[in-house]
């Protein structure tokens, strides 16, 4: 087998190897099948097994209540930072964004084509290294709904809290942190998610939608825009993704076979704090985010000057650490170790981040 190196990219990002292996292994025909997954109708049975059996194992993870629909959509997560506004804002009404960094920043940009946005908190002055704490929003009753991003994937900033946003519905972009820890679904009225950073290859996107949320969708919509059409055609309305799909309910599987997301939260913690203390203890890095807001999933880090980072990159990928450049419109190094991260990749991280410290400090 070629080897594999250690994959930091923030998406699409590291698959776990027993469900990169088992996808090979039945790639050519799915067993009792004799096709393989990317020849089948999504209307057939064995497709509806994977999907069936793939939203059942979402509902056990995250315990989805029974008021929920779980869609598989498409248009990535960049898509519902349009559906999100055009089916629960009416025309000309308005909306509470919580801005936290670039992903609610398009969230807000796409809302605002729709009716009137109240940005109800902005950490843009600090530099987006943290999100506001429940004093600093200032919510407005009448709103349609309030949106956050749960993680900032390029910032590396992570909401510790829901907010309390009263009888407002509540809307989060989880593309980023989607089961790297439990969630209290409860709590909101649509989560949404890409799939391609912890539950899947590129492709799908993941949506809870709470039942009551569905009567606001403006007559005459477009079909394909409107969450009552998936709903109704159990997210078969056109082709899905067939392969992500199958993909998906395999990291499902996995998740589940690893203890479920309080096992995933433990294992994320361990890794991402190993990173933040050695981040912590030097005065070479300097980490990104505040303390209390630093993320699970994407660790940010600066080092004394850019020409330190470009070499820091360079060197990595040469040592088989991959994917560690910072997004283009902040810099810096940005290490993404999403659920399917191996701690041994976080262990040779560190080893060379020491290393590279001792010979260029
Ligand atoms: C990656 C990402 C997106 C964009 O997802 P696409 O599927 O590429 O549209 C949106 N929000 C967050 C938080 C992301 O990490």
């Amino acid at each position: 087998m070629t080897q594999r190196i250690y994959n930091f990219s923030a998406g699409p990002a590291v698959l776990p190897l027993p469900v990169l292996e088992e996808a090979q292994r039945d790639l050519v025909a799915l067993p009792g099948v004799g096709m393989s997954v990317l020849e089948i109708s999504h209307r057939s049975k064995a497709f509806d097994e994977i999907i069936q059996g793939c939203e059942a194992d979402i509902r056990k993870l995250a315990a989805i209540p029974d008021n929920y629909h779980v869609l598989f959509l498409q248009g990535g997560a960049s898509l519902q930072f349009s559906m999100v506004p055009m089916n629960l804002m009416p025309a000309g009404g308005k909306a509470d964004y919580v801005s936290t960094g670039s992903w609610s920043k398009k969230a807000i940009k796409e809302a605002q084509k729709v009716g009137t946005v109240n940005v109800a908190a902005s950490t843009e002055a600090d530099g987006f290294k943290r999100v506001p704490t429940q004093d600093e929003l200032k919510l407005d009753p009448e709103a349609a709904y309030v949106h956050i991003a749960t993680n900032e994937t390029i910032h590396g900033v992570e909401w510790k809290y829901d907010p309390e946003v009263g009888s407002v519905p509540l809307v989060a972009d989880a593309s980023s942190d989607i089961f790297g820890r439990p969630l209290n679904v409860a709590k909101y009225a649509l989560i949404y998610a890409g799939a391609q950073k912890n539950l899947a290859p590129a492709g799908v996107t993941l949506v809870f939608i709470r039942d009551d949320m569905l009567a606001r969708s403006p007559q005459g919509m477009h079909s394909m825009l409107d969450y009552n059409t998936h709903v109704k055609n159990k997210s078969l309305y056109n082709t899905p993704p067939v392969f992500t799909i199958y993909v998906m309910r395999l990291v499902m599987k996995w998740l589940i076979e690893q203890g479920g997301l309080e096992a995933a939260e433990r294992r994320n913690k361990e890794k991402a704090g190993l990173l933040y203390d050695v981040i912590d203890a030097s005065g070479f890095y300097r980490g990104h985010a505040q303390a209390d807001c630093r993320s699970l999933m994407n660790v940010t880090f600066r080092l004394p000057s850019e020409d330190l980072e470009k070499q820091f990159v360079s060197e990595a990928t040469k040592a088989g650490l991959d994917g560690l450049k910072g997004h283009r419109s902040v810099g810096g190094i940005r290490a993404s170790i999403y659920n399917a991260f191996p701690i041994a990749g976080v262990e040779s991280l560190i080893a060379f981040m020491k290393e590279f410290e001792r010979t260029h400090g």
